[in-house]
């Protein structure tokens, strides 16, 4: 047998990937799938707060009721970051009051100080998510102050939580590259994301925020995570920039990960990082999921009609490809 000593690594390029200096643990590749995953649905506030038009109110409440409907557990409803920096979520208290409550279904809020957890709480709120950087210069440009100012800030939101018994999630972004710095040291993403933790989050979620990570460098991320958090704590936050999300998921469950957060008909973007796609498409997950006997409690016709109806409403392509096909073979 030819064995292949070497072969050249590409290094031009912002977001190339440095040659991988330590090899992953033959272990993590072999471990069984889990029999189910959750699905964490960011569409109506990480996919909607990048649309450019304001979209009406009524739209994302049944948005939210229609995936509740087709079995989607959690859906981050919508954001109580001030409406002077995001317009779109606006609206946040009147989408939480006009949904349809599903019993089995939970609608967590992006929640960025104490004042927008305390009006998120009076909308009906019963999670929240906090969110913080991997890169300094993300941090800086995104939030205005440095990431251990921004952890700091969140410290009041954990303590008032923690006394109503509600249930924190944190946010990591640019766990991978940055769209200012480049790539990001895993080491510093697992820092942050450890932090988190110890404050108090139930959960974190490693946001690829620009979509630059591949499943190399993604298992790279979940073991240096994991070194010191439970997996179960750690879910998946890709975007598709690339067109790595769906192999970073699969490389991400090979590492035991069964937490992702996905968008329908893959809405969003980054506003601070030109040409950057949305989440992964719900539709798509839900299909690889179905594909490998992964349990999701998700009706992946519903979802893929929920992403054409969606796309229609907002006039946008919809970027699912598997909820694209579902809706070609569908008769009319
Ligand atoms: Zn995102």
């Amino acid at each position: 047998m030819t064995k292949i000593s070497a072969f050249s690594r590409p290094t031009a390029g912002a977001y190339l990937e440095p040659a991988i200096d330590q090899p992953l643990s033959r272990h993590t590749l072999t471990m069984p799938l889990p029999s189910q995953v959750k699905i964490v649905e960011v569409g109506p506030r990480d996919g909607l707060q990048n649309e450019k038009q304001i979209v009406p109110t009524t739209l994302k409440i049944e948005l939210i009721n229609r995936l509740a409907e087709a079995g989607v557990r959690v859906i981050e409803a919508t954001s109580f970051v001030s409406p002077k920096w995001v317009p779109q979520m606006g609206d946040n208290s009147a989408v939480m009051q006009g949904i349809e409550r599903h019993a089995a279904t939970v609608y967590p809020v992006l929640t960025p100080n104490l004042h927008g957890f305390d009006l998120a709480i009076q909308a009906g709120a019963t999670e929240v998510a906090i969110f913080a950087a991997a890169s300094e210069s993300f941090s800086r440009k995104n939030i205005n102050c440095s990431i251990a100012e921004s952890l700091k800030r969140f410290e009041p939101i954990l303590s008032v939580a923690s006394s109503l018994e509600i249930k924190v999630r944190g946010y990591v972004s640019c766990v991978v590259g940055c769209p200012y710095e480049g790539a990001v040291d895993a080491k510093k993403a697992a820092e942050v994301a450890k932090t988190l933790i110890a404050m108090g989050c139930y959960e974190v979620s490693l946001g690829d925020t620009i979509g630059v990570g591949n499943p190399a460098s993604i298992q790279r991320l979940i073991e240096a995570c994991s070194r010191d958090i439970p997996i179960a704590k750690l879910a998946g936050h890709y975007h598709d920039t690339y067109g790595m999300a769906i192999a970073n998921i699969y490389a991400s469950l090979q590492m035991g990960m069964h937490i992702f957060d996905s968008s329908i008909a893959g809405l969003g973007g980054c506003p601070y990082a030109q040409g950057a796609s949305g989440n992964v498409a719900t539709e798509d997950v839900i299909y690889l999921m179905r594909g490998l006997g992964i349990e999701t409690g998700i009706d992946l016709a519903k979802l893929a009609a929920i992403g054409d109806w969606i796309s229609t409403a907002l006039t946008r392509p919809n970027g699912a490809k598997a909820g694209r096909a579902l809706c070609a073979k569908a008769p009319a």
